[in-house]
């Protein structure tokens, strides 16, 4: 109640807002019980699973006319698309991604498609972290009585505000049934070190840059490994429209960049391709090897509880 509040949606309000989360299948997972533990009456809440054909979706969402859309990034995305194609038809007054980076080029996006809507990011974990924006791109308020939030290198060192964290400790201030203590999340975020101008006490999250296992390592001009952030992947892809969903994959020979684009787009390759290879290189990567390979649908979410996972290495590869 405290994220919708945060947006602005009051549930007390003549009409109940209608909100729609497309979260996880798995009542394992953070995106579906929360809805859940959210539907006591004063907001019409429905529940879709992220595993739905896009096509059912969007019948669904045409229906439903949710005041506010939540969902994963790589799904909005997706919606988009059907939004910019006309299929889908829905004008919400607020957009809130999470259980994904939202990136500031999909957040672009969303706005693009959607220039009435406020977009918001939530992070948010299984364990307990919760953290909203006060305003859109403001930073994500960590919700600080809930829980004990440090950031830490490698060796579970305190990295300073404004530094960016190789992991997160979390300690849970509310669940006795599972008391959690110091537990290690391995989201890469950066904490601002100002004070928000709304005055919440909440330290505010002003970047993450994904998990540490989703970090892969590249060979460099001198030989050693150059670490590379999936949010260097996410800029490059996600600056480009064409590109309705994306999947790197790191293999033996090379990144593989498995495309699903809009129809007729493929002439776009070339420029993703030089594009990543120069952001590549600039981090010091020696010669990357890019495979682009176009698709007409990308695997299915089932297996990662209906979260999109945009970032797989195949290698068995030890951080230097
Ligand atoms: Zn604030």
């Amino acid at each position: 109640m405290r994220i919708a509040a945060m947006m602005g949606i009051v549930p007390f309000s003549v009409k109940r807002p209608r909100i729609v989360t497309i979260g996880s299948p798995s009542p394992l997972h953070d995106s579906y019980r929360l809805p859940l533990s959210m539907d006591i009456g004063l907001y019409h809440y429905h529940m879709l699973p992220a595993t739905t054909p896009v096509e059912e979706l969007v019948k669904k969402l045409n229906i439903l006319k949710p005041d506010l859309l939540r969902g994963f990034p790589s799904m909005l995305g997706l919606l988009a698309s059907e939004q910019l194609q006309s299929r889908l038809q829905i004008n919400p007054r607020f957009i809130a991604g999470g259980g994904e980076a939202l990136t500031e080029e999909m957040r672009q996006q969303l706005k693009v498609v959607w220039p009435k809507s406020a977009v918001f990011d939530i992070y948010g974990t299984q364990e307990g972290i919760r953290s909203m924006e006060c305003s859109p791109g403001g930073g994500m308020h960590l919700f600080e009585d809930l829980g004990i939030i440090e950031v830490v290198d490698e060796h579970n060192r305190p990295v300073p505000d404004g530094s960016l964290g190789h992991k997160i400790l979390f300690t849970n201030l509310f669940s006795f049934t599972l008391p959690i203590i110091r537990y290690e999340i391995s989201d890469m975020v950066t904490l601002d070190t100002e004070p928000c101008s709304c005055g919440r006490p909440f330290r505010r999250i002003s970047q993450i840059n994904g998990r540490n296992d989703d970090v892969i390592y590249l060979k460099s001009r001198t030989g050693d490994q150059v670490a590379v952030h999936p949010v260097q992947f996410w800029d490059v892809l996600e600056s480009f429209r064409e590109i309705r969903q994306y999947q790197v994959v790191q293999e033996c020979d090379g990144i593989y960049l498995h495309l699903v684009l809009d129809n007729g787009n493929e002439a776009v390759i070339d420029s993703i391709r030089e594009r990543l290879g120069r952001e590549l290189q600039a981090l010091g990567v020696s010669k990357p090897a890019i495979h682009v390979k176009p698709a007409a649908t990308l695997g299915d979410r089932s297996g990662n509880m209906g979260k999109w996972k945009n970032i797989i290495s195949n290698l068995n590869q030890t951080p230097p």
